[in-house]
């Protein structure tokens, strides 16, 4: 898994930033997070395939997170795509999309598959996590945040993984050549020169897979410990400063500090701060601040890959 972002500027673009919108590419297909203004051009520019585009996810209805939606789904549409399209978003996106798709704004022959999400408490209470898709073989779980408007984040979630072949256990069980490998690793008994092996003989505990948690526009709140809880990856909103506190208190968003105070809390392998104010030319203020509290914190920049650790380090 890797993520890729697209857009790193919190309510409108600037001449170098552009407005939310962030891929999670699952290997075979990816997962577009948001789709600010500008999101499809973004796309041009990366590594990325709109046709193996499986599902998109949006966080709220603010317009610096949507505005570039109808324009992606009606160039989807122009170049003939056939593949379904999962759609997961907040109550009204299927409103809105309806209008769009009545009037001659959009032409669309391809299925959507449309899940709605509803949150009428806005404070962002910890919680289990809500299985809201399956995308390639992927869980995606999703919980209300700490917004001004109803908002989510959201949890992807690979497969478990088959364990680690132990090649000196392999060894000495008299199984020496690479395609018997192969077929132990993938679950298969296999005779050797000492006689017939069985995966449970030389294979370890399968591994846990990979889970990568994007959050919306969210002020500090319990949900999101909960959402990236263990995470291998999370990216977080860092809208303001520290020294801008009682501005992200009004506008529902983070700072370094909130945003730190989750990744400790949920004990994650990496941090990346996202959704940056215009008020920064350079959100370096921002990173420094984060490093003080989370060392492994880095800033997303948009179209630089963001791998996903392993799980474990073997
Ligand atoms: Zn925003």
């Amino acid at each position: 898994m890797r993520v890729i972002p697209l857009g790193t500027s919190s309510g409108r673009p600037t001449v170098a930033r552009h407005v939310s919108g962030l891929a999670v590419d699952l290997g075979r297909s990816w997962i577009l997070i948001d789709c600010g203004e500008g999101t499809q051009q973004q796309i041009m520019r990366s590594p990325l395939k709109p046709s193996r585009l499986a599902a998109i996810l949006i966080t709220h209805l603010h317009g610096d997170h949507v505005l570039g939606l109808p324009g992606l789904l009606g160039t989807l549409g122009m170049e003939g795509r056939t593949a379904p399209l999962q759609i997961v978003g907040v109550d009204g996106i299927g409103r809105w999309l309806d209008v769009m798709c009545d009037l001659p704004i959009l032409g669309i022959d391809f299925p959507m598959t449309l899940t709605e999400l509803v949150d009428d408490s806005l404070d962002g209470v910890a919680g289990e996590p809500l299985h809201v898709a399956d995308v390639d073989g992927f869980a995606v779980y999703a919980l209300a945040l700490r917004h001004r408007v109803p908002a989510f984040g959201y949890r992807i979630v690979e497969p478990d993984r088959p364990g680690h072949i132990d090649i000196d256990a392999a060894r000495r069980a008299g199984v020496t050549n690479g395609p018997d490998l192969g077929r132990l690793q993938r679950g298969e008994s296999v005779i050797g020169s000492l006689g017939e092996v069985r995966p449970a003989q030389v294979i370890g505990p399968q591994r846990r897979g990979l889970a990568v948690t994007v959050l919306g526009d969210t002020a500090r709140c319990d949900a999101s410990v909960s959402l990236a809880f263990d995470a291998d990856l999370l990216v977080h909103e860092c809208t303001y400063a520290n020294a801008d506190q009682d501005l992200a208190e009004r506008w529902k968003h983070s700072t370094p500090a909130d945003a730190t105070w989750v990744a400790n809390q949920a004990g994650v392998g990496h941090l990346v701060l996202n959704h940056f104010s215009t008020r920064y030319d350079d959100p370096s203020l921002l990173l420094n601040e984060a490093r003080t509290a989370f060392v492994n914190t880095t800033l997303a920049n948009e179209l630089a890959p963001i791998d996903v650790p392993a799980a474990d380090p073997t």
